[in-house]
């Protein structure tokens, strides 16, 4: 059966859940939630103001004693309580982004709730063993005792375009530490966070570790400011992450930054095509080509660039565009008119720099803010090969492949980008392939395939693509002060 997004019930979320409850008096504004589809409103959304926000911080300070001292296993279970909460209620979340988002149903439970499933249920295995006191010997023949102690009220704010993913690579290691949160979703994107709250109940975690501020910028910048946050941890835009850390600087407070890419998919001279080219699509085209790991640009050997351009042609024109609710289909609307928008001006604008449009681009009969997903073959220096557009627009950029050293065009140019998010290497020999991974400076690569995140690992960007790291023990660290006890 085919879920129609207008058959969604109407939703209406409160400003701010503090100490275990939604607040629910009417706030002085709400935000509408519009179907990307349908252009229907779904649900509107509450705008915290200051006093929401400080009433959300002071109930994450006044849990953090209690929360900060329970047992590392203890943490951990709760963690996989929330995991199996979310997992139970995953048909229902994952329709609720392809509503929401227009996130194509076909990927949205994978995509959208199985990994911040696995990423919840990996904090669950890695905590109860984290070192958190650790002893040496000291200098002066003493002992030192080593302690990583909570960094205190954790201020996260979340994008829309995986808000239940970004959220849980934010929860795990924060509640793992024995921080405590405060939430702040996007305002395109907040109906699920209904639910995630329902699960943290269900799980058991106590009142006021987990809180939530809804609101656009004007709700992040009051969060960021707050005295009472200990540490940003922030996933969205490069252009907000340059202001909010410019914010904790001023303030010397701890910030991590989750942003933008421009991510390269390099195809080794040896790869096979048949088992190539499915990847390198999908690597571009998930959930409708809105993802900061999305592998835009699409690196190919000249020598078999044109066989490789044919079969990417193709590939790209057989996918289905329409209604997300639909299983069969592969793209989705973009989140917004704008966004819609914005997505046709880069594609209009590598026209007249003199890219050329094999596929795609072009505005398909709606309903929904579709635009028809593009291969655009381009150089390194044009814009649509250095900005993030943010929808299904792949690029494929041809390498020199004739020198003694095969890959090493390909990896100067995968690495000609301000971003360092993420990579992958495509060949039929996967130690060459690995090899070639670890000259690119990026956060993670995949070799043969899209698998950029390994839900026990750590996950982030170099360069503009980030500061910091979330996921697996490495992410515990960006959530703790080292004490050194000396005796
Ligand atoms: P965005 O930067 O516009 O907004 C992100 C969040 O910040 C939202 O909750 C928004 O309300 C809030 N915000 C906006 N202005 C703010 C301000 N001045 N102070 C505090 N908060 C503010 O990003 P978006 O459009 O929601 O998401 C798309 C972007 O997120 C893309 O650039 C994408 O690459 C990036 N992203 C990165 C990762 C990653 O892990 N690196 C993951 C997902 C998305």
């Amino acid at each position: 059966m085919t879920l129609m997004p207008e058959s969604m019930p109407m939703v209406e979320v409160a400003a701010s859940y503090v100490a275990g409850k939604w607040i629910t008096e009417a706030p002085a504004e709400t935000i509408d939630v519009t179907s990307p589809t349908t252009g229907e409103v779904l649900g509107s959304v509450g705008v915290a103001g200051p006093a929401e926000v400080d009433a959300a911080v002071a109930a994450a300070r006044d849990a953090l004693p209690g929360w900060g001292q329970t047992s590392p296993a203890e943490r951990g279970a709760a963690l996989g309580r929330l995991a199996d909460a979310l997992a139970a209620r995953k048909g229902e979340l994952a329709d609720l982004t392809t509503a929401e988002i227009g996130s194509p149903r076909s990927w949205s439970t994978f995509g959208q709730v199985i990994t911040a499933v696995g990423v919840l249920k990996a904090y669950a295995a890695i905590t109860g063993d984290y070192p958190f006191c650790t002893t040496r010997p000291s200098m002066t023949g003493g002992t030192v005792l080593v302690r990583q102690v909570p960094v205190g009220v954790v201020g996260a704010i979340v994008p829309w375009n995986t808000p239940l993913f970004i959220a849980a690579l934010k929860l795990g290691p924060a509640l793992a530490a024995g921080c405590t949160v405060v939430l702040k979703p996007a305002p395109d994107a907040p109906l699920e966070f209904a639910v995630l709250t329902e699960a943290i109940e269900e799980a058991g975690i106590p009142d006021g570790v987990v809180n939530v501020v809804n609101g656009g910028a004007a709700t992040g910048e009051l969060l960021t400011g707050h005295a009472g946050i200990d540490k940003v941890s922030f996933t969205g835009s490069t252009a907000v992450g340059a202001r909010i850390a410019a914010k904790c600087g001023s303030l010397i407070r701890r910030c991590s930054l989750e942003l933008g890419g421009k991510s390269a998919a390099i195809v080794l001279p040896d790869a096979e095509l048949d088992n190539t080219v499915p990847g390198l699509v999908s690597g571009v085209m998930g959930n409708n080509g809105q993802l900061c790991a999305a592998l835009t640009r699409i690196l190919l050997p000249r020598s078999r660039y044109d066989e490789y351009v044919v079969a990417l042609t193709q590939a790209v024109a057989k996918l289905s565009v329409g209604n997300p609710a639909d299983r069969s289909t592969d793209i989705g609307p973009l989140i917004n008119e704008a966004a819609r928008d914005r997505v046709e001006e880069f594609v209009s604008r590598a026209r007249e720099e003199g890219a050329t449009v094999l596929v795609g681009g072009e505005r398909p009969d709606g309903p929904g803010w579709l635009v028809a997903p593009a291969l655009v073959a381009a150089t390194n220096d044009m814009e649509i090969a250095r900005e993030e557009v943010f929808g299904p627009v792949a690029v494929v950029i041809a390498y020199d492949d004739t020198g003694e050293d095969d890959a090493a065009d390909a990896v100067a140019i995968a690495n000609d980008s301000r971003y360092g998010l993420v990579g992958a290497v495509w060949s039929s020999d996967s130690e060459r392939a690995a090899a070639v991974a670890a000259r690119l400076q990026v956060g993670s690569v995949a070799v043969n395939s899209t698998a950029v995140l390994d839900f026990a690992s750590p996950f982030g960007g170099f360069k503009q693509s980030g500061i910091g790291r979330e996921g697996g023990p490495e992410g515990i660290a960006g959530f703790v002060e080292h004490q050194v006890i000396i005796r």
